[in-house]
């Protein structure tokens, strides 16, 4: 049986190296997720996912974790986020869930509600967005498949280094969700109601169309929205 809670996540950024949000994440999955009718995870559930050959075993126990989720009953699905773009039918088969489309509209619960990472949002920042662009391609995503497991890893850990050393040079403005991008995001959609992460601050965003929900990343505690036919709330796990 389940309830009619939608739960939405994102930003969890599992990683081997990490074991307190991994063991978090199983709990939460075992005490919290569990019953509720759909569980969406808005992108980088993983710190970085190769290709659907990719067999870091924690990320394995995480996919089987939400595959026994979902034969109970909860529907659960992955629109994939900047860390994990290179999810397949692999990924989706081992944890039993869908892709979503980046972005996704849903009816939840009579409210047209507009899924997305949130990392399109952040049009102020120009030099993300054009490599954004590059590693989207189909060409660059094709050469990069190709190589050797240990190459892509060593590849994305000098993608990541490269990235947080961009980071320091650029403001939080500049990091941040445009509204007026998400305004024109949503208005294409027609909807009234926006939920992302990506930017790893929890925080409701008052617009003229309706609501925009960003759920936070996962350190020591998670972060989750919680949606039922009576709205929907922010909540703090751990
Ligand atoms: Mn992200």
């Amino acid at each position: 049986m389940t309830n009619d809670e939608a739960l939405f996540v994102a930003d969890l950024h599992l990683d081997p190296g990490r074991p307190a949000p991994l063991a978090l994440f199983h709990r939460f999955l075992a005490e919290r997720a569990a019953g509720a009718e759909a569980l969406y995870i808005l992108g980088d559930l993983f710190e970085v996912w190769l290709g659907d050959d990719d067999d870091t075993p924690a990320y394995h126990t995480a996919l089987a974790g939400l595959r026994r989720l979902a034969e109970s009953g909860t529907e659960v699905a992955l629109l994939p986020g900047n860390r994990d773009f290179l999810a397949g039918p692999g990924l989706a088969e081992a944890g039993g869930l869908t892709l979503l489309e980046e972005p996704t509209l849903i009816d939840l619960h009579g409210t047209p509600t507009l899924l997305t990472h949130g990392d399109l949002l952040c049009t102020d920042d120009h030099k993300y967005q054009a490599f954004r662009k590059l590693c989207r391609s189909p060409q660059w995503t094709a050469d990069f498949l190709a190589k050797p497991l240990s190459e892509r890893r060593a590849m994305a850990a000098g993608l990541r280094e490269k990235s947080r050393e961009e980071t320091y040079g650029k403001s939080r403005e500049e990091m941040d969700v445009n509204p007026q991008a998400a305004a024109e995001m949503v208005e294409r959609y027609g909807a009234r109601r926006m939920i992302h992460g990506h930017i790893h601050r929890q925080g409701i965003h008052p617009a003229p169309w309706g609501e925009r929900y960003v759920v936070a990343d996962w350190q020591e505690r998670g972060s989750l929205l919680a949606c039922t036919a009576d709205g929907c709330r922010l909540e703090r796990y751990g």
